[in-house]
């Protein structure tokens, strides 16, 4: 086994243990010849390791390549975390994040946990455990990955009551249910139906309608966009795209009465995976003091890289720091003349018109405008081989490689991945 790891070195740069692991499968297997095997295992065992890849995808949040990228910038160095620099005691992790998102939503109060599942399971158990959540028929949703409505309502110790039909909700149905003593009315939630829309003969309550219900009113507006008139667009890109306009944003749902919203970090805000809960102080307090908050919070890598993405929208510099907002608003004339530039570099393909997709399950339906490289036949198989995989995607039996989703920093990385097929 050493032996055979000992060779396996030669060709795989991995730790010695690994290797050693490798070789002892291998021979455990009984194959005639271990020392292939070994090495197979080897190489699914570094092509296994989280590390680059090229979206090439045209999805700009796509859910298999970790959503909203972002470029980790740390220096190493301690932080202060839970230090108060200003008195030397013991500090909050929430407090530079709290004041930027109420800068930049109007909310009193915010913190942050890993994920937006976790920001609802932490709200329902710290709002409403033993006690009735009226939620819409039509907004029982399933947002994937398991993230079931009536499932994490009944973990978090709070009990789902359904009011409306699957098509039509009325504002009377919500009132009705809050009056009736049968359920003990805690909240009320709105879920933003991220990932499927369902038209015909459909009516859904605005928050600013539900505010008035009596109970507090919790949306879970998923995607995370912090106010849809996108202010840090402007003079970036000629109007606020349509697909923004229509989802629901924090700024606006509190402004209309709702006493919390939840939404996720790595949808279209662009930032770290993390879920935020922001609004009035005294909900938000709530779920900050619940023993859970212990269990779900965020450490402090994802809470600097969340504090530098809000620092970016405060700023009003997204479209040049954060990743996601970049790939949104690059004209497509730019993507034209870079596409052209890869192909001529790489000696091979062509330049074609296409579209690119949001991803991440947020607005479903909509596309954009983009540009691509196409190759004849499927490649990405060998794409995907490449010691920086290039994940492309097929149309009719042509590669394409979509530039949207690529940071202009990676074109001479296609353009050489083009030309080695
Ligand atoms: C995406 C989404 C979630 C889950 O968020 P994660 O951050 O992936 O945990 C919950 N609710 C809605 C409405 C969503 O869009």
């Amino acid at each position: 086994m050493d032996a055979l790891a000992r060779r396996l070195a030669e060709s795989h740069p991995l730790p010695h243990a690994v290797l050693v692991d490798c070789a002892r499968r291998a021979i455990a297997s009984g194959v005639p010849e271990p020392g292939e095997e070994a090495g197979r295992l080897a190489v699914l065992f570094s092509r296994s390791l989280v590390g680059d890849v090229i979206n090439a995808t045209g999805v700009l949040l796509h859910t298999n390549l970790g959503r909203a990228p972002l470029p980790l910038r740390t220096s190493g160095r301690a932080t202060n975390l839970e230090f108060d620099a200003e008195s030397g005691a013991r500090g909050s992790r929430h407090t530079a994040v709290s004041s930027l998102v109420s800068v930049l939503t109007g909310a009193e109060a915010a913190v942050v946990v890993n994920n937006n599942a976790a920001a609802v399971m932490l709200v329902l158990a710290a709002l409403a455990s033993g006690r009735g959540v009226a939620v819409s028929r039509g907004e029982s949703v399933e947002i994937g990955g398991g993230f079931r409505i009536p499932d994490v309502m009944e973990q978090s110790g709070a009990q789902l009551v359904d009011v409306g039909t699957t098509n039509r909700t009325r504002l009377s149905d919500y009132e009705k249910a809050v009056a009736s003593t049968r359920h003990d009315i805690a909240l009320v939630m709105k879920i933003h139906p991220s990932n499927f829309s369902v038209e015909g003969f459909v009516s859904s309550v605005p928050v600013a309608e539900l505010a008035g219900v009596g109970v507090p009113v919790v949306a879970d507006i998923g995607s995370g966009l912090l106010d849809s008139t996108c202010p840090w667009l402007h003079g970036r890109m000629p109007a606020v795209p349509q697909f923004l306009a229509a989802e629901p944003a924090a700024r606006q749902a509190l402004a209309d009465g709702a006493g919390l919203v939840t939404f996720s970090g790595d949808k279209l805000l662009g930032g770290p995976q993390c879920g935020i809960i922001a609004g009035r102080a005294d909900l938000v307090a709530a779920c900050a003091s619940h023993p859970l908050m212990r269990a779900l919070r965020p450490g402090g890598h994802t809470l600097q890289l969340l504090q530098s993405a809000l620092m970016s929208f405060a700023d009003r510099t997204v479209c040049d720091d954060i990743p996601f907002w970049r790939m949104l608003s690059v004209p497509v004339d730019e993507l034209r003349a870079r596409a052209l530039a890869v192909v001529k570099t790489a000696g091979r393909g062509s330049v074609t018109d296409t579209t690119a997709l949001v991803g991440a399950g947020s607005a479903p339906g909509t596309s954009l405008p983009s540009v691509a490289v196409a190759l004849d036949g499927d490649v990405t198989a060998r794409l995907r081989a490449l010691p920086v995989p290039v994940v492309a995607r097929v149309d009719r039996n042509v590669t394409l490689l979509d530039l949207r989703t690529v940071d202009p920093a990676d074109d001479h990385a296609v353009a050489g991945a083009v030309r080695t097929l």
